[in-house]
């Protein structure tokens, strides 16, 4: 079997595999890929240091047509790029398409960005002399991503660092190292010289803390768990360094009594359940008025009863595997302390058997739920909702900020009233009207407040603020 290496200044090199199993099908083996070692990462940060001059200064015809040549290349790609994405995680292959799709958007956005680099002439406060306000590179960037979004994490984060100038090092999840690989081998292909993009694939024990320890990264971008955002933040304070963290949620959806029941019921849905629940803009909190409670949940629950869980790869499954044994065994036990805390399993709660031998668990919903269980507080992320009675829009609003995360918030209302205020008042980074808590476009901004989210916002042209820094020069003509 062919064993995916990494790519250390722009050499394949190997080492000792794993192999990467789909949570669809225990027995299809996705790939061997190489474990790297606190060596390898060493060897790559040196590699981007190395390679960072000439890389800030390179054209920028040069990053765009980069960076244009990976997005075509993934587009022409995207059934066979989405059916490896929908085997390694579990998406469905429609979703694993969708966001291979996106993947593309972002080089070709980012592509755009290269030619669109701009900066300030201001007057100086002395007569005669003005000022230039220029954005240069950060230096190497450390990539840390999760594995809930295998391509689109991953590009959201090497295309603009690439693009403003910075080199990579690139460690993704252990649970995809096949979409990180391909991703790496097409930008390689595609013209970058040795050494501006690094793959160290392997833990993040190994791997992941030997590029903290490192004082030559530059800047750390992270997406993951609350816990390993916290060591990120810890060590890059000791190091001087710059970084932006994203981290999880437990994000609320309101349903309020003049709600349009079906638009509410599909958006509680797609938000809650899709995706196998595995995203970090999720619904996880439905928070619902008292004249429409009953019928929302009936309506749900008969919505819930129609998805179809099983192999990610097979057309008419709605709903994939969650990504493996621990995970699963984590959403079970979640499930099990609502019960123990007096929350009233409402629909599923039980992992299923399929054709393949898989972590397959039934969309899960709570009723009678209160927002201070421990399922209302802490994020479970897997296919697990609860609903929280209230009495009004005022409790309604309050309870949707009572949470320690901060990411997206959803309300499903026809008042126009109640709809501007949940926007002025949310205390999300991103809020949703009729729509569900996820799908955030690429080319705006994505980041949240409290505990989900630290430093400047991901994608679109917000992502200039983390991978560049402003140098204010004067000039005495
Ligand atoms: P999850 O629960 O989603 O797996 P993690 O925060 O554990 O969240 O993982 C997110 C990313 O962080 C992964 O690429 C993982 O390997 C990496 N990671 C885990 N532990 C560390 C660590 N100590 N230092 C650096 N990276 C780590």
């Amino acid at each position: 079997m062919t064993i995916y290496q990494n790519l250390i200044a722009g050499e394949w090199v190997g080492g000792e595999a794993s192999d990467n199993i789909s949570p669809s099908d225990t027995n299809d083996i996705v790939g061997a890929f190489s474990q790297g070692t606190a060596k390898d990462a060493n060897q790559a940060i040196a590699a981007a240091k190395a390679a960072f001059p000439a890389w800030s200064r390179s054209g920028i015809i040069e990053r765009h047509s980069i960076l244009r040549k990976a997005a075509d290349e993934i587009i022409a790609r995207k059934d066979e790029l989405g059916k490896l994405l929908a085997r390694e995680e579990g998406k469905t292959l429609p979703e694993a398409i969708a966001e291979t799709v996106r993947a593309a958007q972002i080089f070709d956005f980012f592509a755009g960005e290269a030619l669109r680099l701009t900066g300030e002439i201001v007057p100086s406060v002395r007569p005669g002399i003005s000022v230039e306000l220029t954005r240069e590179p950060l230096g190497v960037i450390g990539i840390i991503t999760p594995w809930n979004f295998p391509i689109a994490i991953p590009a959201w984060k090497i295309a603009p660092a690439l693009c403003y100038g910075n080199t990579v090092v690139f460690k993704p999840a252990e649970l995809v190292p096949g979409c990180a690989w391909a991703i790496v081998d097409i930008l390689h292909r595609a013209g970058l010289p040795n050494g501006v993009l690094n793959l160290v694939m392997g833990s993040g024990s190994v791997v992941g803390q030997a590029m903290l320890d490192n004082p030559d990264l530059t800047g750390i971008t992270f997406t993951g768990s609350t816990g390993t955002g916290k060591r990120v933040a810890i060590a890059s304070i000791e190091h001087n360094r710059k970084f932006q963290l994203e981290m999880g949620g437990k994000n609320p959806m309101v349903v309020l009594d003049d709600a349009d029941l079906d638009l509410a019921v599909e958006a509680a849905a797609n938000s809650g359940f899709f995706s196998t629940g595995q995203r970090c803009t999720a619904a996880s909190r439905l928070i619902v008025t008292e004249g429409i409670h009953d019928k929302f949940v009936a309506a749900l629950t008969e919505r819930l009863k129609r998805l179809n869980v099983d192999n990610a790869l097979n057309r008419e499954t709605d709903i994939g595997p969650v990504v493996d044994e621990k995970q699963l065994q984590q959403d079970l036990d979640y499930i099990s302390l609502g019960q123990q805390e007096g929350a009233k399993l409402a629909f599923g709660g039980e992992r299923i058997e399929r054709q393949t031998p898989g972590f397959y668990l039934q969309p899960t919903l709570f009723t009678e739920a209160t927002n201070q269980m421990r399922i209302s507080r802490e994020e479970i992320f897997g296919p697990v909702v609860n609903v929280i009675r209230v009495k009004d829009y005022a409790e309604a609003l309050s309870v949707a900020n009572d949470t320690p995360f901060g990411l997206s918030a959803g309300i499903a209302t026809t008042s126009l009233k109640y709809a501007t205020h949940f926007k002025r008042n949310s205390e999300a980074g991103m809020v949703m009207v009729n729509l569900p808590t996820a799908g955030v476009d690429f080319h705006v901004a994505f980041g949240g407040r409290k505990a989900s989210s630290f430093g400047p916002r991901e994608q679109g042209k917000y992502a200039a603020e983390f991978f560049t820094v402003v140098k204010t020069a004067y000039t005495q003509p």
